[in-house]
Formats: structure tokens, C-alpha cells, sequence
């Protein structure tokens, strides 16, 4: 990935580039933004960068074997790790970020980089299931710095959401951090840095890296399409219910839905709370802010007049209801049976 491969963020770019060319590289550092604003992208043009021995007008020159290498993620001093997990996993077994690096390369070679946490685990095939950083891994990753660079320039370790780390993981992480080796780099990517622990935080030097949503949806959605329309048809369709008190209708709803896995249910009702707030925001004349284009701005241009002080709250509250329940594994026929009769006692005509 070459700087210039990268859409915006040229005021980021620049000072990254300066920072190597001036030779003040911090050994630890954490690249902090969306998924969409183009963090990965950036940590892996940065390393290309400081690894290339022909760099060019502020970038990479991306011919050169060291740049080819690290284009296809396949330098054998950069390493990369990354929330990880499998299905019908042993007890006691771990697993490690090595054995998915084809995955890993696919899905960035694919996306450009831009794809967040849902999408990877969509990639490795995991449903009901989370990826995370063991101690094993943090262990390795102490190991593999250990070594001698094997090509004489920056040994790399890119960690792609280290706030998937256990505690474990966290505090062998933090000995390196502490007193990092020459010539190594340690390059956080995280989308959500609050869950990081202070020690962690304190240590590394951040970039935040600015994402307008805008940008993070356009991407995304670009990526996932039929799934985002899909569920923006089902929030529809239980708006234009609910209003019509069509309640044999919206049980029907409730049993579809209740079909669907539930990793993807979950993010249809995170979906719905954000199509809500935004409602919410047209109604409120916030429409700049609302970051909604297409068929979506027009139905909650719509759907707005009906959302108001007198309902909002307690529709959220029912979403986000739901989403604790099934986050908690009830049975989806019962929480969205209720879900969906809540819902239209809350939607009305008048
Ligand atoms: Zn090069």
C-alpha cells in the first residue's frame, strides 16, 4: 500500500511522512480512528514507507522487492495480528493470528483495507462468535521480535484492534512497550481505544486519524450492500406496520427476522437505533448531520414527523432492549415478537 493508494487524509499523510523523514519514529504507536477513515490503509503505507530504501516525493516507491513484499503482506519482518477465533473450537486449544494470514490477506487485498470488525469475522466464518488477542499470541509477538531483522530495516508488529486483547494478553504486551527493542515498531490500529487500559494508552503515541461517518458508511457499505439494504427494508417494513397497526402482519415480521443468525440480528438493531437517531435529527432540522443519502434519507425524511419527545426515548429504549437481550442469548422468536408490538404501540397515526 502506497500513501497514494489512499483516498484523503492528506493532512495525516504529510505529517506521517515527516515523522520518518525527520527520523523521529516512536517505537510505539497507535493509529486510532473508524474503520472507514482509513486507519489500516494508513499503518500499512506508514510501514511500507519507513521500510522502503527508495522513497520518493513522500512515498513509497512500491517497486522495490521490500515494498512488493510488504504490498502483499508477506515481509518476513512485518507481522500482523489480529482478533482471531473458529468455530467449534476445542476446549484449551488456542489459535493464533499466523494460521488465518491467508484470510488476512484476502480480505485486505479485497477491501483496500477498509473493513471493520464484523466484516472480518464474517471472512473467517464465525457466527455467535467474537475474535480476540490471546497471551499466547502476545506471546509469540514477543518472540518473533526476538529475532534479528531478517532484511536489515524496521522489524513490525501491526496490531489490528488490540482492544481484543484479554487482560493477559494486555500485560505481557505492556513489558514491551515498556522498553521496546531498536529498530522495532510497535503499531496499534484501533477502532475503539476507550476499551484499551490506561497502562496500554500511556505508553503508545496516538494519530487520530478523523473519519466523517460519512466516509465510514460509504465504504463499508460498499462492501456489504445487500446486507445494509436489507436491513433498511426490514426497518421500513416494521415502520409501515407498526403505523398501520398491521399486527398479524408484524408477527409475521418477528418470525422472519427471528430466522436470521444472530450476530446479524444484532446489527440489524444497531442499524435500526442509528436510522432512528437520524429520524430523529431531520425532525430536528439536523439534517447536515444526520449523514443519510439515498433511499434512506428519503424514508426518514418521511418517517420523521413521526418520531418525537414523545416516543424517541422509548424507542430506543426498546431497541436497545432487545439488543441487550440477544446479546444475552434469549430466544430471538420471544424478544422480537415483543420488540416488534412495542414498536407499533409506539408508532402512531396522530
Ligand atoms: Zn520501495
Amino acid at each position: 500500500m502506497r500513501f497514494s493508494d489512499i483516498k484523503g487524509q492528506e493532512e495525516i499523510k504529510r505529517r506521517l511522512v515527516r515523522t520518518i523523514d525527520t527520523g523521529r519514529v516512536s517505537h510505539a504507536q497507535m493509529f486510532t480512528g473508524e474503520a472507514g477513515s482509513g486507519t489500516l490503509p494508513l499503518a500499512l503505507a506508514y510501514i511500507q514507507y519507513l521500510n522502503c530504501p527508495d522513497r520518493k516525493k513522500g512515498d513509497s516507491c512500491g517497486v522495490c522487492p521490500s515494498c512488493k513484499k510488504i504490498a502483499s503482506l508477506a515481509h518476513p519482518d512485518i507481522h500482523f495480528v489480529m482478533p482471531v477465533n473458529k468455530q467449534g473450537k476445542k476446549s484449551g486449544e488456542t489459535i493464533t493470528s499466523d494460521t488465518f494470514l491467508p484470510e488476512w490477506r484476502r480480505m485486505v487485498a479485497e477491501t483496500g483495507g477498509y473493513f471493520d470488525e464484523q466484516m472480518w469475522y464474517d471472512a473467517l466464518g464465525l457466527e455467535n462468535l467474537q475474535g480476540l488477542i490471546s497471551k499466547k499470541e502476545a506471546d509469540e509477538v514477543i518472540h518473533k521480535l526476538g529475532f534479528k531483522s531478517f532484511e536489515g530495516g524496521y522489524k513490525c508488529v501491526l496490531m489490528w484492534l488490540p482492544e481484543k486483547m484479554n487482560t493477559e494478553a494486555a500485560n505481557t504486551l505492556l513489558k514491551i512497550l515498556e522498553e521496546p527493542w531498536a529498530g522495532t515498531l510497535f503499531l496499534l490500529v484501533s477502532a475503539r481505544p476507550g476499551l484499551l487500559p490506561a497502562t496500554i494508552l500511556s505508553r503508545v503515541q496516538e494519530t487520530v486519524v478523523p473519519g466523517g461517518e460519512f466516509e465510514v458508511r460509504r465504504q463499508l457499505r460498499g462492501a456489504d450492500t445487500a446486507e445494509a439494504s436489507e436491513e433498511f427494508e426490514a426497518f421500513v417494513e416494521l415502520m409501515r406496520l407498526s403505523y398501520n397497526d398491521k399486527h398479524l402482519e408484524l408477527m409475521k415480521w418477528a418470525e422472519r427476522v427471528a430466522s436470521l443468525g444472530r450476530e446479524r440480528q444484532k446489527r440489524m438493531l444497531e442499524n435500526f437505533i442509528r436510522l432512528l437517531r437520524s429520524s430523529l435529527m431531520i425532525n430536528a432540522g439536523l439534517e447536515d448531520i444526520a449523514y443519510l443519502w439515498g433511499a434512506e434519507l428519503d424514508f426518514c425524511r418521511k418517517f420523521a414527523p413521526f418520531i418525537g419527545a414523545h416516543n424517541v426515548e422509548k424507542l430506543v429504549e426498546e431497541m436497545e432492549s432487545a439488543l441487550g437481550q440477544m446479546r444475552q442469548n434469549a430466544s430471538a422468536t420471544i424478544v422480537f415478537t415483543h420488540f416488534a408490538l412495542a414498536v407499533s404501540k409506539l408508532i402512531t397515526k396522530n
